[in-house]
C-alpha cells in the first residue's frame, strides 16, 4: 500500500524508480531454489544510485549493528548471530570493530579475533556481514585502515556476503581535499586483492554530509556512502541531503541508524522513526540499525545483563528492542520465504 507520504517522497527523489524495493520476487521452487539470504540476493554491486544483487534486481538488505567490539565484544559470537538471523529476520550484520579507546590500534589480536569470528559466522549463515572501521578519527589512522583492509580483502574478498565500511563516521573533515583521497588509499589497497565487493564510504560530520561527496564522486563502480542518523535528532534537513545525492546518482547506504537522540538516550523517537523508515523504504536503502548491546541505554536492543546468546524473550527485549524486532519481522520474513530447506 502506497501512502500519501510514501507517494510524496517518491516524487520528491525524482529520479528514483518506485517500488525499487520490492526485490526478487517469483521466487521459484525446485533444486534451484537458494538456501540462504546471499544465495537469494547474490554478489551486491550499485547501479547508478541503486544497490543491486543477481539478476540486476534491486537489493535492499536490513538488519543490526553490534556495538563497539572493545566493550561489547561478548555479543559477537556465532550463537548470537544466528539468533538475529533466524529470530530476528536480519539480512545483515554489522560488526563494528572499536579501533580507539583501547580497541583495535593498542589489542590487534584480540579485536581481529572477534570481528574475524563475526565475518566467518555470517558466511556460515549465509547472510550479509559490514566489516566496519569502527572510528572518528580515521585520519590519523592510514596506515593501521590500509593494512587491515588489505588483509580483510586477502581473506574474504571472495566471499559475496562481505561489505567494506572503511571509515564509519569521520567528524569535520573536507571531502575533497581530505576524506575523498583517503578513501581512494584504502579501497586502492582492497581493490589490489578483491575487485568488486560493495565498499561503504564514510562522509564528514558523523556521515552525514553525502550531499557533499556526491558533487565529487570517487572513481570506483561499487561504492556507495555510508548515511548515518539518529531520529530524535535529524530530520527532514538530513532526508533533504540525503536526496540531493540520490539525485545527483550517488548510491547510499544507511549502515547506522537510531531510534533515539544522537547520544543515544531520550527514548524511542517513533513518529520521527517511522517518517525515516518510509524514507529508506521508498528510496530503496539498506541499514543497520544500533545496536547489539546490553548497555543502558535506549538504543540498546536488551536489558543489560542479558546473555549475549540469543534465545532472548519478550521480557529481555528493552522497548526499541521490541520496536526493531518487529520491523525487521515485517519487512525481512517475505525474503527467508523465498528460501529452500
Ligand atoms: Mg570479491
Amino acid at each position: 500500500m502506497v501512502t500519501i507520504r510514501q507517494a510524496a517522497i517518491a516524487a520528491w527523489i525524482s529520479l528514483l524508480p518506485f517500488g525499487v524495493y520490492c526485490q526478487n520476487g517469483g521466487g521459484s521452487t525446485g533444486p534451484e531454489t537458494p538456501g540462504t539470504i546471499v544465495e537469494l540476493i547474490g554478489p551486491l554491486r550499485t547501479d547508478g544510485n541503486r544497490i543491486i544483487g543477481a539478476d540486476d534486481e534491486p537489493a535492499v538488505l536490513r538488519g543490526m549493528s553490534l556495538f563497539w567490539s572493545q566493550w561489547e565484544g561478548e555479543f559477537y559470537n556465532r550463537d548470537c548471530l544466528q539468533w538475529l538471523r533466524d529470530d530476528w529476520k536480519c539480512t545483515v550484520i554489522r560488526a563494528a570493530m572499536g579501533i580507539e579507546y583501547d580497541g583495535y590500534l593498542t589489542n590487534k589480536a584480540a579485536e581481529l579475533t572477534k570481528i574475524r569470528s563475526v565475518i566467518d559466522a555470517c558466511i556460515d549463515l549465509g547472510i550479509y556481514v559490514i566489516i566496519d572501521w569502527h572510528s572518528h578519527h580515521g585520519e590519523e589512522q592510514l596506515t593501521e585502515a590500509r593494512a587491515f583492509f588489505a588483509l580483510m580483502a586477502q581473506l574474504y574478498g571472495e566471499y559475496p556476503n562481505v561489505i567494506y565500511e572503511i571509515f564509519n563516521e569521520p567528524l569535520d573533515l573536507d571531502w575533497s581535499s581530505v576524506l575523498k583521497p583517503w578513501s581512494e588509499a584504502v579501497i586502492a589497497e582492497i581493490r589490489a586483492h578483491d575487485p568488486d565487493n560493495l565498499i561503504i564510504v564514510g562522509t564528514s560530520t558523523w556521515s552525514q554530509d553525502v550531499d557533499d561527496a556526491s558533487l565529487d564522486p570517487l572513481d570506483d563502480a561499487n561504492t556507495a556512502y555510508a548515511l548515518h542518523f539518529y531520529a530524535g535528532t535529524h530530520g527532514q534537513q538530513l532526508r533533504s541531503k540525503a536526496a540531493a545525492a540520490l539525485n545527483r546518482g550517488a548510491a547510499l547506504f544507511v549502515s547506522e541508524w537510531g531510534v533515539s537522540k544522537a547520544d543515544a538516550t531520550g527514548g524511542v523517537h517513533y513518529e520521527e522513526t517511522g517518517v525515516w523508515l518510509e524514507f529508506m523504504d521508498t528510496a530503496g536503502l539498506s541499514w543497520c540499525n544500533w545496536s547489539v548491546a546490553d548497555k543502558d541505554e535506549t538504543t540498546s536492543i536488551v536489558k543489560p545483563g542479558t546473555s549475549p546468546l540469543g534465545n532472548w524473550q519478550e521480557n529481555d527485549l528493552t522497548e526499541s528492542g521490541r520496536y526493531l524486532r518487529a520491523i525487521l519481522v515485517e519487512a525481512n520474513t517475505p525474503l527467508f520465504e523465498q528460501l529452500g530447506e
